[in-house]
C-alpha cells in the first residue's frame, strides 16, 4: 500500500482477533496462529534447542525487531514477497496452512499455498488461519542464512535447509529452499535429491549447493547481479548444511 501498488477501498483488520495470537506445539505440530508475531517466535522457550535450528535463525534474521514486533508469520507467507524469509523456511520445514472460509477449513501444503509473486492460494472470502510445521525429531536441525546489504533489508540472497539423520548418520530427509531466487520462495528438489540416502561429506554438500546455484532464477537488480545471486544460493545452501550437521554433532 505504501507503494500503491494496492489501493483497498475497505480494509479489515484483524490484529484485535487476540484468539489467534497463539503457538502451540501438540501432536507433532507446531501450531502458529495468525496473529503470532514474529517476535513470539524469536521469544518462545524452546527456540534454543538444536532441533529448532531452522526456526531460529529466521526468527531473527526478518527486517528489524521493530517489523519483528508486528509482523506475522502467517502474514508473511500470505503476503509471498519473492524475497520473504518465511516462505523459504515453510518450504524446507514441508509445513502447511490451514485457510477457513464459509465453506469450511482446508489445510494446503505450502508448496500449492504459495502461487505466483504476492499471489497465495488463500481466495476471496478467506482467512489464512494458522501455519503448521512438523516437529522435528531427535535427529534433526536446520539453518537459515541471509545475506543482506543491512540490517532490516530483503535478502539479496537466503536459505533454508533442514535435515533428518538416522541412526547411522544417513540423511534420511532433507529440506533445501531460497529465497530472492525467482517468483516466489523456491524449492531446490534436485539439491534434496542429492542428499538424502547418503552419507554427509564436503563433496555432498558441494553437490548439493551447486544444484541450488544451478536451480537459482534471481533478478539482477541492484543488491547484485544475476551470476553474484546464483554463486550466493550455492554458497549459502552449503554452508546451512554444514551449520546444520554441525547442530547435529557431525564434524565433516
Ligand atoms: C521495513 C520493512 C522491512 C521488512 N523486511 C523484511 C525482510 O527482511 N524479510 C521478510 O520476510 N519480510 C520483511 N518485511 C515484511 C514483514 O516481515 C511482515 O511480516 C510482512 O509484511 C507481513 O506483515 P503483516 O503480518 O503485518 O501482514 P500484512 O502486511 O497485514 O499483510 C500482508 C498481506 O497478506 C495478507 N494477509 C495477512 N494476514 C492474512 C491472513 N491471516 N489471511 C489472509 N491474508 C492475510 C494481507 O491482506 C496482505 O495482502 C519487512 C517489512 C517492512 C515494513
Amino acid at each position: 500500500m505504501r507503494f500503491r501498488l494496492a489501493r483497498p477501498s475497505v480494509l479489515v483488520d484483524i490484529g484485535a482477533i487476540t484468539g489467534l495470537r497463539y503457538l502451540t506445539r501438540d501432536n507433532g505440530t507446531l501450531t502458529i496462529g495468525a496473529m503470532a508475531r514474529d517476535s513470539d517466535v524469536e521469544r518462545a522457550p524452546w527456540i534454543g534447542e538444536p532441533r529448532w535450528g531452522l526456526v531460529s535463525d529466521v526468527s531473527r534474521v526478518v527486517a528489524d525487531p521493530i517489523v519483528r514486533q508486528s509482523g506475522t508469520i502467517v502474514g508473511s507467507l500470505c503476503h509471498n514477497d519473492p524475497a520473504g524469509d518465511w516462505t523459504a523456511v515453510a518450504l524446507a520445514a514441508r509445513a502447511s496452512v490451514v485457510v477457513r472460509g464459509t465453506a469450511g477449513d482446508r489445510t494446503v501444503p505450502i508448496d500449492e499455498f504459495l502461487v505466483d509473486s504476492f499471489t497465495t492460494s488463500v481466495a476471496e472470502g478467506e482467512l489464512a488461519i494458522e501455519a503448521r510445521i512438523p516437529v522435528p525429531g531427535d535427529r534433526t536441525s536446520g539453518a537459515y542464512l541471509k545475506i543482506e546489504r543491512k540490517v532490516g533489508d530483503f535478502a539479496t540472497a537466503a536459505a533454508g535447509v533442514q535435515l533428518t539423520l538416522d541412526e547411522r548418520g544417513t540423511i534420511r530427509q532433507a529440506g533445501v529452499a531460497l529465497s530472492a531466487a525467482g517468483a516466489t520462495a523456491l524449492r531446490v528438489a534436485e539439491a534434496e535429491r542429492v542428499l538424502v540416502g547418503q552419507t554427509p561429506t564436503a563433496d555432498l554438500l558441494r553437490a548439493a549447493g551447486a544444484a541450488a546455484a544451478t536451480a537459482s532464477q534471481p533478478q539482477g537488480d541492484l543488491r547484485g547481479s544475476v551470476e553474484f545471486k546464483k554463486h550466493l544460493a550455492g554458497v549459502l545452501v552449503e554452508r546451512g548444511l554444514r551449520t546444520t550437521l554441525e547442530r547435529l554433532g557431525v564434524q565433516l
